[in-house]
């Protein structure tokens, strides 16, 4: 039976992108490619707020602190916080997802898998997870990806089969990670590999932005996926994993997203949750 490295496994609504409102489980699987430490600071310098967290003190992942600058789930990469992680069994994972739909039975719930970065060696257990029995009525499934990692052939495969059936949905959303994360254009911008994203499901790019420079940056990057064949919707979305620093840009960035006919998504755990740990 396949295993994978779980950082946490909660029931919420959506707050970003196309089902934006909607419950939905979220399994955010253990390790990313990326540190994206450039999020909420100045052009050319890198955060060490979460690299102050003293990982030792802490034995479960709500009691960990938020961050305002850097990557706000970095504890579901960083090693250091790897023992708050644990390596669960395909079956335990259902039954720990069901646990938390509130019927014990799937309505119109939909799944996240994110991360971290859910598509790197994981894909090679979602197959056994998805075919477990209790997994049967669930129907749409989103991957909150940035859009490094290619589909092997047989996660491909299977997941044209999974959605061919009942009607089920599977949605690529594509945080991309702009030079604000910190990241490098070259590293995080791969067309071909979200292109190839379109033949399994519903492919959008979400961009999460803070200022003019930012957006610059969505709209060349955006040239570069259409020129390779990306044919999906676009999001802005404002940074900002605490209110104060959210609040500051959200309706500049809506504005931003209508004045190039680009869809504004919020983040809705922010003031509905304050983005806490398993929201
Ligand atoms: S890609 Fe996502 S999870 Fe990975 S470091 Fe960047 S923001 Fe964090």
């Amino acid at each position: 039976m396949s295993k994978i490295k779980i950082a946490e496994l909660f029931y919420s609504v959506q707050g970003e992108g196309r089902y934006m409102g909607v419950p939905s489980v979220f399994l955010r699987v253990f390790g990313c490619n990326f540190k994206c430490a450039g999020f909420g600071m100045p052009r050319g310098e890198l955060s060490n707020e979460a690299d102050n967290i003293d990982a030792t003190k802490y034995t479960e992942y709500k009691s960990l602190p938020l961050v305002s600058t850097g990557c706000d789930s970095y504890a579901s990469w960083d090693p250091r916080f790897k023992h708050l992680s644990p390596v669960l069994s395909s079956d335990s994972i259902a039954d720990a997802i069901m646990a938390t739909l509130p019927h014990k039975t799937w309505k119109d719930e939909h799944l996240v898998i994110t991360g971290g970065e859910p598509l790197l060696g994981w894909q090679r257990s979602y197959p056994d997870l998805l075919d477990n029995l209790k997994m049967f009525g669930l129907k749409e499934i989103t991957f909150e990806t940035n859009g490094t990692q290619a589909l092997s052939a047989e996660f491909k495969k299977y997941l044209q089969e999974w959605s061919r059936w009942y009607h089920r949905e599977i949605t690529f959303s594509v945080s991309a990670k702009l030079p604000c994360s910190g990241e490098k254009w070259e590293d995080a911008i791969c067309p071909e590999v979200v292109v190839d994203y379109q033949s399994v499901g519903t492919t959008y790019l979400k961009f999460v932005v803070a200022n003019e420079q930012d957006v610059a940056d969505a709209e060349c990057a955006v040239g570069a996926y259409r020129a390779a064949g990306f044919t999906g919707h676009v999001y802005l979305m404002p940074v900002g994993g605490v209110e104060s620093v959210y609040v500051l840009n959200n309706k500049n960035v809506a504005l931003e997203a209508m004045k190039r006919g680009w869809r504004y998504s919020d983040r809705l755990q922010v003031p509905l949750f304050k983005n806490e740990w398993g929201t």
